[in-house]
C-alpha cells in the first residue's frame, strides 16, 4: 500500500490534455523512474504468477509498456492488439465509441488458439470502452478472459460498470 502511495506520488496530472477540460493522468514520470517502474511490474507480476495464463494482450500503445513485461515475468506469451492497420496478417476487428466518433481495435486471428486463458491489460481504464473492445477481441477468438489489469482506473467515469461480469484489477484510483 505504501509502495503503491509512492507510484501514485510519481504520476503527474497534467491539465487541459489532450483538450480543454481534462486532466491527463501521465504516467511518464512514473515510469522513467527505476524504483517506480519496479513497483508496478512486480505487483502486477505477483498477482498473476502461477495463474496459468497464456497471453497477455496489450493495449495499443501504453498497454504495451507493462503488457510485454508481465508476461515475461509470468511465463505467457504477448499479444499486441493495435489501432487499425497496423498488423500485417489476417485480423479480427471490434468498433467503439469515443466521445466524438468511433475508432476501432485489431487483434491477429491466428493469436492464440480457442479456449487460451488471457489477461487484458492498459495503462488506464477511464470509460472502459477501450477495454470491452479488447473482451470482445478475446471472445471473437474463442478464447478466455482471466482479468482486466490496469495501473489506474478514473472511478467516475464507470469503466468498471461497462465491464460487468469480468474481473476488474487496478493498482490506483482517481
Ligand atoms: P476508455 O476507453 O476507458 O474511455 O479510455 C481508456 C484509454 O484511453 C486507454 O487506452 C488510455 O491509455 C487512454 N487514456 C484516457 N485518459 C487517459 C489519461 O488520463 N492518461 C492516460 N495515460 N491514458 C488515458
Amino acid at each position: 500500500i505504501k509502495e503503491k502511495e509512492k507510484v501514485g506520488n510519481l504520476i503527474r496530472s497534467v491539465k487541459d490534455f489532450p483538450e480543454k477540460g481534462v486532466i491527463f493522468r501521465d504516467i511518464t514520470t512514473a515510469l522513467k523512474d527505476k524504483k517506480g517502474l519496479e513497483i508496478v511490474i512486480k505487483d502486477f507480476t505477483d498477482r498473476y504468477k502461477d495463474k496459468e495464463i497464456d497471453y497477455v494482450v496489450g493495449a495499443d500503445a501504453r498497454g504495451f509498456i507493462f503488457g510485454a513485461a508481465i508476461a515475461y515475468n509470468i511465463g505467457a506469451g504477448f499479444v499486441p492488439a493495435r489501432k487499425p492497420g497496423k498488423l500485417p496478417a489476417e485480423v479480427e476487428s471490434v468498433e467503439y465509441s469515443l466521445e466524438y466518433g468511433k475508432n476501432s481495435i485489431e487483434i491477429h486471428k491466428d493469436a492464440f488458439k480457442k479456449g487460451s486463458k488471457i489477461l487484458i491489460v492498459d495503462d488506464l481504464l477511464a470509460t472502459g470502452g477501450t477495454a470491452k473492445a479488447m473482451v470482445q477481441l478475446v471472445e471473437k477468438l474463442e478464447a478466455k478472459v482471466y482479468e482486466l489489469a490496469f495501473m489506474i482506473e478514473l472511478t467516475d467515469l464507470k469503466g468498471r460498470e461497462l465491464l460487468e461480469g469480468y474481473d476488474v484489477y487496478s493498482q490506483l484510483k482517481y
